[in-house]
């Protein structure tokens, strides 16, 4: 048999006309960024709020989780990774099929596998990160081949505050530029989520870390973290600023999670043959950028990653893991949960995410 819980969705368009009146409309947020606070009724309540630029209802709903597929596992959340990928699938940024859920990672226990022979079994200690997005839910069934056994000495919580966060540094810092022992490189949000366990990971590999924050609690934050030097984030002259910590030579590789705001002043902070990693959109997704721009600044070379294309076989989510888990493990990388929610002020904690105000991982708590 199914069970039914709840889990937050999110609805399109028009008032969906079931409980309109209880509608919390938060009069502080602009045309393009409107979620409900999350009624505190609980289950099986409804809450409508119309806007025209996409997906824009943050809703608490009642669900049906079947029984596990093949190849599935039901998990019972007891802890969910917030990310800034959840914006960009709430915004429409990166689109979605609506109605749909929201969340990309999350950490719990196994309470029934479906026909399958990964040797999962029920109360299992399992993480996730990928597959649809619906890990802000209390359950949900999950594919197998997406899920990975918690090691010992790892709560739930750190688990989902470091597995899809701690995924990304690895291949950022792995595959998309390797990092070599006494490179200088760049790191934007150098006190955020992927940016603490970043910061970390780069210094264990040898590397003298420039870190980019907006102020000075976050500086203080992100030297702890292992940042040499840290840049602030209105800095008028970046490029120069950051030159100078390297003797005028720039830097091996430029890490920029910001986007748009910062894409030329990064190139700008690159030594010749320097790697420009441009992997998110907090400020908005990078312009066209013509190749010769890459050219007369030493012959850069740029690549624009997705994490899931990194641990596409069971066989490289499972390495990848590994070697997250054992930098965890030897001391390497601390996770930090900077801030927790409950799973119902998810609205609240978009809006914390959004306007800078969090600093190393978040996590939902069902
Ligand atoms: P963070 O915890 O790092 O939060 C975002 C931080 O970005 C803020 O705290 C802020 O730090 C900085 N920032 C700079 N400009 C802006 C802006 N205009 N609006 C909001 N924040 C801004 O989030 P995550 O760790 O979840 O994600 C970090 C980045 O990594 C995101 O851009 C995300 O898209 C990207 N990412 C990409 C992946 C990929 O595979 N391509 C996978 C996972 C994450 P400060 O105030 O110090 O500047």
């Amino acid at each position: 048999m199914g069970r039914v819980e709840n889990k937050i969705a999110l609805v399109t368009g028009a008032a969906q006309g079931l409980g309109a009146a209880t509608a919390h409309l938060l009069a502080d947020e602009g045309a393009s960024v409107v979620l409900t606070d999350i009624n505190a009724a609980g289950a099986a309540e409804y809450a409508a709020v119309i806007n025209s630029t996409g997906p824009d209802v943050l809703n608490w709903e009642e669900i049906d989780v079947p029984d596990p597929g093949e190849g599935e596992a039901r998990i019972r959340h007891s802890a969910i990774g917030l990310n800034f990928i959840d914006i960009y699938h709430r915004t429409g940024l990166y689109p979605v099929e609506l109605p749909t859920g929201l969340g990309s990672e999350a950490a719990g226990v196994v309470e029934a596998v479906g026909k399958d022979d990964s040797g999962m079994k029920a109360g299992d200690r399992v993480v996730y990160a990928g597959g649809s997005a619906d890990a802000y839910a209390e359950i949900r069934n999950v594919s197998t081949s997406q899920v990975v056994p918690i090691p010992d000495g790892i709560t739930d919580e750190l688990a989902a505050a470091v597995f899809l966060k701690g995924l990304t540094a690895w291949y950022l810092l792995r595959r998309s530029y390797p990092v070599q022992e006494g490179d200088t490189i760049l790191l934007y949000a150098a006190a955020g989520g992927v940016g603490s366990l970043a910061s970390q990971w780069a210094r264990h590999l040898g590397a003298t870390v420039i870190g980019v924050v907006s102020t000075d609690e976050k500086g203080e934050l992100a030297r702890a973290q292992g940042c040499e030097h840290i840049v602030m984030a209105d800095d008028a002259d970046l490029p120069k600023t950051v030159r100078d910590f390297t003797g005028g030579e720039g830097v091996a590789a430029v890490y920029d999670s910001v986007g748009r705001d910062t894409f030329i002043a990064s190139l700008d902070c690159l030594r010749p043959h320097g790697t420009m990693v441009t992997f998110g959109n907090s400020s908005g997704p990078v312009d066209p950028v013509a190749p010769a721009e890459l050219a007369k600044r030493g012959s850069l070379y740029l690549t624009r990653p997705i994490l899931f294309h990194f641990i596409d076989t069971r066989d490289r989510l499972l390495r990848a893991s590994k070697e997250l888990f054992d930098v965890v493990a030897n001391g390497a990388v601390n996770i930090r949960i900077g801030q927790t929610y409950a799973l119902k002020d998810a609205a609240l904690a978009h809006r914390d995410l959004e306007a800078r105000k969090t600093t190393g991982s978040t996590v939902l708590l069902p």
